[in-house]
């Protein structure tokens, strides 16, 4: 399909994509898909007053009640899966398999959220005064703001969104200037699902496009009580203490450098698949992607021979075509910016296996991944490029191992291959690894919707998706309750008068 074919299916009229300032680019070939409008600055006022509007209605509507609008917009995505999914391929560069994966991932928390709006639980608190019951209840806490990336065009805001909702909160979306189509393609289904919902409140969920300066306006706003921010680490130390020197919380999803372990018993079928995977599957573009292999002495030059083999016949090109494994990166900067870090390497003694440009569609930045020898964990193995490169290192001893792999200053995701159980479990242990995901023979991208995704250190702390996350969206409030005819004063302090 052409680009403007996708575009037409996904429902935009010529004048959504004409006479904008902002020009979008498919990554697919590097030309210009549309010039779409720009939020000016001068409205961002009235659309947080609208959300915070909204919220005055939304907060009192019943939790399942408000599950309901997020399994009717389930339903629209369900429905429009194919349009959507052919919109981020388009825009973000994805094979066609990952761009449907990442609505199949929106899908997967709308029901996750709605069966959490029935379930936004509190506690009850034994309270040490007779006469006395204590509680615990989650509110609403006010409008979310959201700004997301261009590499999860889509799945990130709807983490957000989904939960967001039901927990009582309205939301206003800042997606990255690079995939606004995207955005407002998701702003069309969600009209679908409002629409049969009835009485949404105006303002619930709104769409503001244009750059940081933008979602600044957001950031600095304490009518935006929660912003939930997910770009690179230099952007989140902006952002974090900005939203928090105004006393709003911040949560924060931030670069990665993420690591396996591949131990002597490992699986090396197995691992090497779970490697390629990870380390070239959106061209190097997760947050979640394989950067850093640390492998054990005895098996390492083997391994390296096996995945340059493996590397060598990967199908690089057209995203919209089959039988591609690897698509563009987003633009030419980011191919420049890994030709550097390449060099970069090298310098540090280095060996290069791979890299450089591939063909690819007219202008699109195509390359071939890297695999990168390292004769140890130097400052560019320690920085997160956002492109195909994967550093490898050997150890000696699982103690080392755990070192290197928590020795970078990002900690969001790792893994081990071992069939070791001791291994396995000293990884997974206190002692182990650092990050928020560690997995055992299991690559570490491609997390479900079922657990808190998110990480540590540089990556920024914050946890979205599954398990607990929907309480970063609400505000925890103690209630004690006196039943009986006395006065009783909590730790015995008597104060009569
Ligand atoms: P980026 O930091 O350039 O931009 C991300 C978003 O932040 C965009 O919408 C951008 O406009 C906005 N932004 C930038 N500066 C801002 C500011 N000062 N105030 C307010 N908003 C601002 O990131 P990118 O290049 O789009 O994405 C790649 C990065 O995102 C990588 O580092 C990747 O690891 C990270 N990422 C992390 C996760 C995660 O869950 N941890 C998920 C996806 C991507």
């Amino acid at each position: 399909m052409s680009h403007s074919d996708v575009l037409k299916a996904a429902g935009f009229a010529d004048a959504e994509l004409t006479g904008g300032s902002l020009a979008v680019r498919s990554p697919i070939d590097g030309a210009i898909v549309a010039h779409v409008a720009e939020t000016p600055a001068s409205d961002m006022p009235g659309v947080i007053a609208k959300a915070q509007e909204a919220f005055k209605a939304w907060r009192s509507v019943p939790a399942p009640r408000r599950g309901e609008l997020v399994r009717l917009l389930g339903e629209e995505l369900r429905a429009a899966k194919d349009e959507l999914g052919a919109v981020v391929t388009l825009e973000a560069g994805k094979i066609i398999s990952e761009g449907l994966g990442e609505v199949q991932e929106m899908i997967d928390i709308c029901d996750f959220a709605v069966g959490q709006s029935r379930q936004l639980y509190g506690l009850t608190i034994a309270s040490e005064r007779p006469g006395h019951r204590m509680m615990e209840t989650w509110h609403p806490m006010g409008p979310c703001g959201v700004i997301t990336a261009f590499n999860f065009p889509v799945a990130v805001w709807s983490w957000n969104s989904a939960l967001a909702l039901v927990c009582g909160d309205p939301v206003i979306w800042k997606p990255s200037e690079k995939t606004p189509l995207t955005a407002l393609t998701c702003m069309k289904i969600m009209a679908r699902a409002l629409e049969r919902f009835g009485d949404a409140p105006e303002g619930l969920v709104q769409l503001v496009i244009g750059g940081p300066e933008i979602g600044e306006v957001l950031v600095n706003s304490s009518d935006v009580p929660i912003v939930s921010a997910t770009g690179s680490t230099r952007m989140g130390g902006i952002v974090g203490p900005k939203v928090s020197a105004r006393w709003g919380r911040p949560i924060l999803e931030l670069g990665g450098n993420n690591a396996m372990i591949v131990a002597p018993s490992a699986d090396l079928d197995m691992a090497i698949r779970a490697i390629v995977f990870s380390a070239v599957g959106t061209a190097g573009q997760r947050c979640t992607s394989l950067r850093r292999l640390i492998v054990h002495h005895s098996i390492k030059d083997d391994l390296v021979a096996k995945l340059a083999a493996a590397y060598a016949s990967l199908p690089i090109g057209d995203p919209r075509d089959s039988g591609t494994l690897i698509g563009p990166l987003i633009d030419q900067a980011s191919a420049d910016r890994m030709a550097a870090m390449l060099e970069q390497a090298k310098g540090e003694g280095g060996t290069v296996h791979g890299g450089g440009a591939a063909s690819g569609v007219g202008e699109g930045a195509y390359v071939h991944p890297a695999i990168v020898e390292m004769p140890g964990q130097t400052d560019t193995v320690k920085t997160e490029t956002f492109a195909p490169i994967l550093y490898v290192m050997g150890y000696d001893t699982l103690d080392e191992a755990i070192a290197l792999q928590n020795g970078v200053p990002q900690g969001l995701s790792s893994c081990i291959f071992t069939l070791n159980m001791r291994e396995a479990e000293t990884f997974l242990s206190a002692g182990g690894s650092d990050c928020g995901i560690a997995n055992v023979n299991i690559g570490p991208s491609g997390a479900e919707i079922g657990g808190a995704f998110g990480g540590e250190k540089e990556t920024g702390g914050g946890r979205e998706s599954g398990s607990d996350a929907w309480k970063g969206y609400m505000r925890r409030q103690t209630n004690t309750i006196n039943y009986s005819a006395e006065l009783p004063l909590a730790q015995g302090v008597k104060f009569d008068i």
